[in-house]
């Protein structure tokens, strides 16, 4: 549908934000809805949101997805944030409420727990989990997992105090953990960039793990990482991390449109955007 007055107009603000797949999979899903919406990349500087979220409110702007350098730069220029969104100090999701209030979410923990759910089965409720790293994506998962219903949240990271902090948001079912605790998880999940495109590395020992298990990438290029493979020749299940870059973007879509998201289109739309 071409854009015309009428149009609602939803974005993503970042820098840099060229290479975002957030356009193809959110004008993908309004198209295979019939939806009068349009989706666009606003590159915006470090620095600058304050003045992007200002410019929201008076283009109208529907909602916004947020991303590197500005989740928690847009914090105080919200009305009102969610609780996650206030406990993780991060942002990635702009919606208006019925009065027109910017409200700040952050859908990254919901993408991963519901992604898991539905791309691969994986309920969360009373697994041992282990979470690799402790930087934004880290604690959005962590936070999830707890409030999903796990028995317990161990924060493997090379920083020992960035890994207190992240596990603090796990509550009671949280700690700080050596790197051998992958041998004993029912979930092991990768949130550091180790095995992004061009990085062979491993994030943790591949021997310690076995059938039973499930690792879960947050990386999504490559399609399989390094570890998809070694804990895949180890007969652990594996899980790429295009799911949750999906399932949180089905969720913003969600508290923009009003609609259920159409996530299967989403996904083939990213699938294709990633393909060279
Ligand atoms: P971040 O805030 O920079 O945190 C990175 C974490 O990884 C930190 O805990 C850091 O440890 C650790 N780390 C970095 N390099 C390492 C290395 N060589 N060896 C061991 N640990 C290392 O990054 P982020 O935003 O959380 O993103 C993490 C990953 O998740 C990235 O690959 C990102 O692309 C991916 N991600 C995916 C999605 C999705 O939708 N699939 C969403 C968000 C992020 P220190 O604390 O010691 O520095």
């Amino acid at each position: 549908m071409a854009p015309s007055g009428h149009t609602s107009v939803v974005g993503v603000i970042g820098d840099p934000v060229a290479h975002s797949l957030s356009p193809a999979i959110h004008n993908a899903a309004f198209a295979a809805l019939g939806l009068d919406w349009v989706f666009v990349a606003f590159p915006v500087p470090a620095g600058e949101a304050p003045a992007a979220v200002d410019a929201v409110r008076a283009l109208g702007i529907r909602g916004l997805s947020v991303t590197m350098p500005h989740k928690a730069a847009v914090l105080d220029a919200l009305d009102r944030l969610t609780p996650t969104a206030a406990a993780l100090g991060a942002v990635n999701c702009i919606r208006r409420d019925h009065r027109g209030a910017l409200v700040g979410e952050n859908t990254d923990g919901a993408g991963f727990v519901g992604g898991l759910r539905a791309d691969f089965g994986f309920d969360a409720t009373g697994a041992r989990c282990v979470v690799l790293g402790a930087g934004g994506a880290a604690r959005a998962v962590v936070r999830a997992l707890a409030g999903a219903g796990a028995s317990a949240v161990q924060v493997v990271n090379r920083t020992g105090v960035t890994a207190a902090v992240a596990a603090a948001l796990a509550g009671p079912v949280g700690s700080v953990a050596g790197p051998d605790v992958v041998a004993g998880a029912d979930l092991v999940v990768n949130a550091t960039p180790v095995g992004m495109a061009g990085d062979v590395g491993l994030p943790c020992d591949p021997s310690l793990l076995g059938p039973g298990q499930v690792v879960a990438e947050l990386v999504y290029h490559p399609a399989r990482t390094p570890l998809m493979a070694a804990a895949h020749d180890q007969g652990a299940r594996t899980a790429n991390g295009l799911s949750m870059l999906v399932h949180q973007a089905a969720v913003a879509f969600e508290l923009w449109t009003g609609s259920p998201a159409p996530v299967e289109v989403m996904a083939e739309a990213a699938r294709a955007a990633l393909e060279p």
